[in-house]
């Protein structure tokens, strides 16, 4: 079987080359290495192309046979989007138009995308299903439910199939330490807290404490990245047998505040984390946890982290390398 990850320079395609190619899937990786790393491109072949640039894309479709695409090339800051919206547009949706096209174009007739939990906005539910509203309350959720709509409607036309997995927050690095989260600049909690530990980045700013959660600090369902490629590959299998476009939420299914994730690191660390309380980041609902049973009994999906510490240590031991 031939995949191509786009976006596999980045962090949670470069997992996902590793993982397929421990497989034995032959990988592709296409990435313009606008935010992706090239020493993260250790499996399988790496095609420079921009979904920006639709000639680039015809040329890194040309000549190659893939069963199926992966696609996790987007902007993905909910913070970001709220100030730059065009961006996300453009790179979230008219890209993955062009690569869509690009696929029809080339006879390829499979692909997982990445969708998010953003999706949902504020929740309604404690659980978040896969039938709850959708009602983004900020651009980046808004470009992504816009994605999963054009596969509805290019199942519909084409008869492309698909799967959207809804991430809620991907964490943690490879068991091994080779490869693992990193931003520039960095924005997400979990390399924030690591960093504040050790003494590589500023003290923590903790986005609002005023949330109506326990803590009042925001809560969120984090998943392991090899949690997160193991649904993928499911997904292959998953198309297979069942025409359409489909949609699953991917999360544990637990939800961890801020100051829970501050104090799990403490433990994994044995170092402080320093922090202070900042004003809240705007469109960060207060809580967001998944439904996990249907992509766990749909895709027969068995999540191997299901709790907080682990994710961090796997992190953290990557965050400890020397090279880092
Ligand atoms: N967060 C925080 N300080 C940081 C980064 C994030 O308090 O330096 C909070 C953020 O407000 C959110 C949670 O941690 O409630 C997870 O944020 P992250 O950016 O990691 O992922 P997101 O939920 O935006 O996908």
């Amino acid at each position: 079987m031939q995949v191509l990850v786009c976006g596999g320079a980045g962090y949670i395609g470069s997992h996902m080359a590793k993982w397929l190619a421990a497989r034995d899937v032959a990988v592709t990786v296409l990435d313009n290495l606008s935010t992706g790393h090239r020493e993260a491109v250790q499996w399988g072949e790496l095609v420079q192309a921009d979904l920006l640039d639709p000639a680039s894309l015809d040329r890194a479709f040309a000549g190659r046979r893939f069963d199926a695409v992966m696609h996790f090339c987007a902007r993905s800051l909910v913070g970001e989007s709220m100030t730059q919206p065009y961006a996300y547009y453009a790179n979230n949706v008219s890209g993955t138009l062009n690569l869509l096209q690009a696929m029809q174009q080339h006879g390829v007739g499979r692909l997982v995308f990445s969708s998010t939990a953003a999706v949902f906005g504020q929740p309604t539910r404690d659980r978040i299903d896969e039938d709850h509203p959708r009602a983004p309350i900020n651009p980046y959720g808004a470009s992504k439910l816009m994605v999963e709509r054009m596969l509805t409607d290019a199942y519909a036309a084409y008869g492309l199939r698909s799967v959207a997995l809804r991430y809620f927050n991907a964490a943690g690095a490879s068991p091994d330490g080779d490869i693992g989260e990193a931003h520039t600049p960095e924005t997400h909690l979990i390399p924030n807290v690591l960093r504040a530990a050790l003494g590589t980045g500023p003290a923590l700013k903790v986005f609002g404490d005023d949330y109506p959660t326990a803590d009042g600090t925001c809560v969120r369902d984090y998943v392991h990245v090899d949690d997160l490629a193991q649904a993928h590959l499911l997904s292959l299998a998953y198309m297979d047998q069942h025409a359409g476009a489909h949609v699953f939420n991917l999360g544990n299914g637990r939800g961890f505040s801020v100051r829970e994730v501050i104090g799990a690191a403490e433990q994994v660390s044995g170092k402080v984390v320093a922090h202070e309380i900042a004003p809240r980041r705007a469109g960060d609902p207060a809580v967001l946890v998944a439904s996990s049973e249907r992509v766990r009994t749909e895709l027969g999906w068995q999540p191997k982290y299901t709790a907080l510490a682990p994710i961090i240590e796997s992190a953290w031991r990557w965050h400890c390398k020397p090279s880092f």
